[in-house]
């Protein structure tokens, strides 16, 4: 607040186009790059979700983002042809950072073991023909190593285009993650998957698109709904009680001491396993068919 009141209402010199171009840049990382992506990975789950037959096929892209900024080479006298240069070089450094850190992140993480987890032939290969001979700075961590790769790539901004890019990357997805959290909302943008434990069982297991938004378990239910989010003005929910003890655990359902949905049934013998309609499937009695 005390560096806004500080600042002047007016700069004193005059914006060039490269400062508008970088000025337009810089609104990049928390809007279109943030969000197009989620906008993908959504189609992508639903998609997944109504036509398994084409899950494994990508998205055609239907969305083209241009900006004139820089670019309006229709008698604007500081819009040069060197300026728009400028300008792409601009918006390709610019994507390449999101990619380079994103790819930083990864390299970080995926650290898993050749010993535990032999990588697929595919990748192997791959590193060994972009090292060509020289040392592995990840010996033993393939998938990392094969990230670093794509890193140094892009810092020596020697990728063609997109798809050589997209063509290293796929190396990697040869891979699940296994992520076990409390973070609700974090999962909801990483899982492809969710799996919800309660007292040492799994109650639920269905795919992203259906287990945050309609889960079926009672338990995943008030779990989901005691998140908050910023897109929806909900009210939150909280699960009143105490897990069961483990040592002793209840005859019936584990979770029917704080289930706002019990019935006779549910104390008389644990549940077991049902196929909901989106394939999920769901350990309670009020989805059993029979
Ligand atoms: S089996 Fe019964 S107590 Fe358990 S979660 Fe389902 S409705 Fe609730």
């Amino acid at each position: 607040m005390l560096i806004l009141w500080q600042t002047s209402l007016l700069r004193r010199t005059k914006l060039t186009v490269r400062d508008e171009v970088s000025n337009g840049l810089s609104y990049y990382d928390y809007t279109f790059l943030t969000e197009v992506p989620r906008l993908y990975q959504m189609v992508e789950r639903q998609v997944r979700d109504y036509a398994p037959a084409l899950a494994d096929q990508d998205i055609a892209s239907f969305l083209r983002l241009g900006s004139w900024i820089g670019g309006d080479r229709d008698g604007h006298p500081n819009v040069t042809p060197g300026v728009t240069l400028d300008t792409l070089r601009a918006q390709r450094a610019a994507i390449s950072a999101v990619y380079r850190e994103a790819v930083a992140f990864l390299r970080e993480h995926l650290t898993q073991s050749t010993d535990d987890l032999p990588p697929a032939g595919a990748l192997r290969a791959a590193i060994a023909q972009q090292r060509d001979g020289d040392t592995l700075r990840f010996p033993g961590e393939l998938y990392s190593e094969m990230l670093d790769i794509i890193w140094e790539k892009l810092g020596a901004d020697s990728y063609g285009s997109g798809d050589d890019l997209l063509a290293d990357l796929r190396q990697t997805r040869q891979i699940s993650i296994i992520l076990i959290t409390h973070d609700i909302s974090t999962s909801s943008d990483l899982a492809d998957e969710v799996l919800v434990m309660y007292a040492g069982q799994l109650v639920e297991h269905s795919l992203s698109t259906t287990g945050y938004t309609k889960p079926l378990h009672p338990y995943a239910h008030g779990l989901m709904s005691s998140v908050p989010t910023l897109r929806e003005d909900k009210k939150l929910e909280f699960i009143p009680g105490q897990p069961p003890s483990l040592i002793n655990p209840p005859t019936g359902c584990r979770f029917a001491a704080r289930c706002p949905r019990r019935f006779d049934r549910c104390d008389q013998e644990p549940p077991t396993f049902t196929v909901g309609n989106h394939g999920e499937l769901v350990k309670c009695w009020l989805h059993a068919k029979g």
